[in-house]
C-alpha cells in the first residue's frame, strides 16, 4: 500500500477548475487515464501510482456529496468523514480500467502489470457507500445502489470467443503462455521471460474475439441492488453481500460487495450506544412546580412529564425510545437531559413576583440530600 507523500489537490490533479461541472471532470479524468495508460507508458513506472492518484480524486469529484465535503473541508475532511480510497480491492489495473472504463481503453493491459495467470481466481471485493437518516438506522430499510462491477460476458459466456468460432493455441507462445526474450546487455545475454502479451498467459486465444467484450470475456456493466439496511445499525458499520461483487476469473466466484453505511446525525439527537440523548429546556419555575413537556423521538413528539423540583441537568427515561440492538430484541432509552432555564429580561411585574418568591424561601426549599462532591459531580455532567 503505496501512500502519497504529500497529497495533492483534487483539483490540480484533474486540471480542472474547481468550479467544474460533472462532465467536464469525466473528460478531464479520461484524458487523463488515456495519457497514463501503461500501454502507452511502458516506461514509465509511477504510471500505475499517478492513474490511482487521478482514480482517487475522480471518484471524489465525481460523488456530490463528497465533493461537497471536500470543497469545504480537504483531504482531513474527508478522512474523518470515513472516506478512504480504495482501489486494493481491485484485482488488478485492468480491472480497475474496466471498472471505470467498461474495457473501452482496450489492449494488452494485464500483460503490462497483471503478470502471470494461471487458476481460477476469486473475483475482486467491491465497496459501496449508502447513507440513511437515524430514523431510518432504526427502523432498518432497504436501500437502492447503483454501481459498476466487472461481470462475465453474457455473449461468449465469459471464453472470450465470438460465439461458434473456435478457440485456439496461442500462436505467439504456442500455448505456454510465456515469452522468452534474450537481451544482449553488458554482462552478457541475459534470459527473461515474459507474460504472453497476445494470450495474457492462458496459452489460447479465440480465432475471433467476442464483439461484446473484445475477446476479455467480462467487461463492466452498470449494476443495481438492493440492500436491507438491518435496525440499529451503527455509523460505519458495513454489511456484507455475498458474490455481489467483480466476477471471478477462469470459473473463479465472485468477489462480495460490501456496504459502508453512513448514519446521518440527527440534530435532534445523540447516539450514545443503543441509547439516544436529547436535551429539553425547562424554565425553572415549571422544573419546581412540574410540567408536561413535549420532547421528540424517532416515531415524533411524545408528552413527558417533568416532576416537580427536578434539577438541572437531572435525566428523565423513555424506555424503549432508543435505537434497537443489532443482536436481539432489546431497545434502547431515550434519556432526556432537562436543561434547566433560568429567566431572563424580567419585567416589572415578574420581578416583584421573583422577589417575593425568594422572601418566602426557606432552608427546607433548597435541602438537597447531595454531599458537595455530588453536587460538583453534576454540576460537570458526570452522571
Ligand atoms: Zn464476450
Ligand atoms: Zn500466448
Amino acid at each position: 500500500m503505496s501512500q502519497a507523500p504529500t497529497r495533492r489537490d483534487y483539483y490540480d490533479i484533474l486540471g480542472v477548475q474547481r468550479d467544474a461541472d460533472d462532465a467536464a471532470i469525466k473528460k478531464a479524468f479520461r484524458r487523463l487515464a488515456r495519457e497514463l495508460h501503461p500501454d502507452v507508458n511502458r516506461d514509465d513506472p509511477a504510471a500505475e501510482e499517478k492513474f490511482k492518484e487521478a482514480a482517487e480524486a475522480y471518484e471524489v469529484l465525481s460523488d456530490s456529496e463528497r465533493r461537497a465535503t471536500y470543497d469545504r473541508y480537504g483531504h482531513d475532511g474527508l478522512r474523518s468523514g470515513g472516506y478512504a480510497p480504495n482501489f486494493d480491492g481491485f484485482g488488478s489495473m485492468s480491472d480497475l480500467f474496466e471498472a471505470f472504463f467498461g474495457g473501452g481503453l482496450g489492449g494488452a493491459f494485464g500483460s503490462a502489470f497483471g503478470g502471470g495467470r494461471s487458476g481460477p481466481m476469486q473475483g475482486s471485493d467491491i465497496q459501496v457507500g449508502a447513507e440513511v437518516t437515524l430514523a431510518e438506522a432504526a427502523h432498518g430499510t432497504p436501500v437502492e445502489l447503483s454501481f459498476d462491477a466487472v461481470v462475465m460476458c453474457e455473449h461468449c459466456r465469459g471464453n472470450g470467443a465470438e460465439p461458434g468460432t473456435p478457440i485456439e493455441t496461442c500462436p505467439k507462445c504456442q500455448g505456454s503462455g510465456q515469452l522468452r526474450t534474450v537481451a544482449r546487455t553488458l554482462i552478457g545475454q541475459v534470459m527473461s521471460t515474459t507474460t504472453c502479451d497476445q494470450c495474457g498467459g492462458e496459452g489460447k486465444i479465440a480465432a475471433t474475439p467476442c464483439r461484446e467484450c473484445r475477446g476479455r470475456g467480462r467487461l463492466a456493466e452498470g449494476q443495481k441492488v438492493s440492500v436491507d439496511i438491518p435496525a440499529g445499525i451503527a455509523d460505519g458499520q458495513r454489511i456484507r453481500v455475498s458474490g455481489r461483487g467483480h466476477a471471478g476469473e477462469r470459473g473463479g466466484p465472485a468477489g462480495d460487495l460490501y456496504v459502508l453505511v453512513r448514519v446521518r446525525e440527527d440534530p435532534r439527537f445523540v447516539r450514545d450506544g443503543d441509547d439516544l440523548v436529547t436535551a429539553v429546556d425547562v424554565a425553572s419555575p415549571q422544573a419546581a412546580l412540574g410540567v408536561s413537556v413535549e420532547v421528540p423521538t424517532l416515531d415524533g413528539p411524545q408528552q413527558l412529564e417533568v416532576p416537580a423540583g427536578t434539577q438541572p441537568h437531572d435525566t428523565l427515561v423513555l424506555r424503549g425510545h432508543g435505537m434497537p440492538s443489532l443482536r436481539g430484541r432489546r431497545h434502547g432509552d431515550l434519556r432526556v437531559v432537562v436543561n434547566v432555564v433560568t429567566p431572563r429580561n424580567l419585567s416589572h411585574a415578574q420581578r416583584k413576583l421573583l422577589e417575593e418568591l425568594n422572601e418566602s424561601l426557606t432552608q427546607e426549599n433548597l435541602h438537597s440530600d447531595e454531599g458537595v462532591f455530588a453536587k460538583l459531580r453534576r454540576a460537570l455532567h458526570h452522571h
